[in-house]
């Protein structure tokens, strides 16, 4: 046992991308010694942080920062109700700062503290979208002209670009889409892209839980033909019993699990092997602890890995990605929405992406800083978000 204790946790909150970030920063009494962690949760980012240095500071300061599991089990059982999104996002941003701690101890990068790597970079997939099917087809030639052979194609945006919608007039406003000119346009869309690109890429898709589960059952059997890489988010996770409908009439892969807060929403699935990839957000269900113990689980049984990596994931979340891809033997695939210039000013040392392939560097711990003077220049906005106010043709409300 080490002299080294915690001495401060805090949530540092920015913005460089214009997206909420949130970070959490554990100190310990050894000046130089700290560790960084992604609490991102975009639209309650205010929470989180309340979350993080009212509640956890408290309890943690004191406390030896070696103790990962103890702590992490710590935390999730000290609020008593457990699997909650504000709380496992703040937990999720101590956890990944416990395991930066340990690695600089160690003066080891995390993926080596999980067992070393076992492939040198982690191949990710880009979005390729468009308001018309040849838009969407130059988007994905952009792709495959940097090298990247994994793409995903969406024509508009989740639940596709309605058009000519007969809504009651006193609607309120919204997100509006119609599933069935969705599912219409999607199949049009991947004949388009196979027809004209051909079968050298692998296609991914998203459906983001916007249609009836019969229609996802539906949608999954026609994209079978297409050879799809994968098919995510076609049933939300209210509905995921129709997974078994769903492998009874087809063969395409499905990702699943992006709002995934609680095991008992995944071990089901996986122990069934009626998913293909597991996507969880790392933040979202506590950190690198949880995420690691379910790609175990996961090989057991034949499914790989597909971190949620969108642009509301710090750079510090996804270097927790590209470590777990690095040292995790059933990795699939990485989602890369960009790192731009200004987040890498913001956090120095953030992963690189080289000819279709995420980088980590070798340096200890996660190898990345957080520069604060320049973060406090980019706020958060607290502002209510709209975009998951999706509306049905009719006006009601849809999950987003
Ligand atoms: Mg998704």
């Amino acid at each position: 046992m080490s002299n080294i204790r915690i001495r401060k946790v805090r949530a540092i909150l920015t913005a460089p991308a214009g997206i909420n970030l949130i970070v959490v920063k554990v100190e310990t009494n050894e000046p130089e010694l700290y560790g960084l962690g992604c609490a991102t949760f975009a639209y309650r980012e205010l929470a989180v942080k309340c979350m993080v240095e009212d509640y956890l500071d408290p309890l943690l300061v004191g406390r030896d920062p070696a103790d990962i599991e103890e702590l992490w089990q710590l935390m999730n059982n000290n609020s008593y109700w457990r699997n909650g999104p504000v709380e496992n996002n703040a937990i999720s941003g101590v956890d990944m700062a416990l395991w930066d701690i340990k690695g600089k101890m160690a003066k080891m990068p995390v993926y080596d503290l999980m067992g070393g790597k076992c492939r040198q970079a982690a191949a990710v997939y880009r979005h390729a979208s468009g308001s018309t099917l040849e838009e969407v087809e130059e988007s994905v030639r952009k792709w495959m002209d940097q090298k990247v052979r994994h793409i995903r194609v969406q024509w508009g945006m989740y639940g596709g670009k309605a058009s000519g919608l007969n809504t009651p007039p006193g609607s309120s406003a919204g997100s509006y889409y119609c599933p069935d000119q969705y599912v219409r346009n999607t199949v049009k869309l991947m004949e388009h892209i196979r027809t004209n690109i051909g079968d050298e890429i692998e296609l991914l898709h998203d459906t983001h839980e916007r249609i009836p589960a019969i229609q996802a059952v539906q949608l999954a059997k026609e994209m079978e033909k297409f050879r799809l890489f994968f098919l995510e988010d076609i049933l939300s996770p209210e509905q995921s019993s129709w997974f078994e409908m769903v492998r009874k009439n087809c063969t395409t892969p499905i990702a699943m699990g992006e709002l995934f807060n609680n095991p008992k929403e995944w071990d089901y699935l996986i122990a069934n092997r009626l998913i293909d990839f597991i996507r969880v957000h790392i933040t979202q269900i506590g950190g690198v602890t949880p995420a690691r113990k379910l790609a175990v689980l996961c090989e057991a049984f034949g499914v790989r890995t597909a971190w949620h990596g969108p642009g509301d994931v710090s750079p510090v979340g996804h270097m927790g990605n590209v470590h777990l891809d690095l040292a995790c033997h059933n990795f699939g695939i990485q989602e890369w929405a960009g790192i731009n210039d200004v987040l890498h000013e913001v956090f120095p040392g953030s992963p690189e992406l080289k000819d279709g392939y995420a980088y980590a560097n070798d340096k200890p711990g996660w190898g990345m800083d957080l520069n604060e003077e320049l973060a406090a220049k980019y706020p958060c906005e607290n502002k209510v978000t709209t975009w998951t106010q999706t509306r049905l043709p009719d006006g009601s409300l849809h999950t987003p």
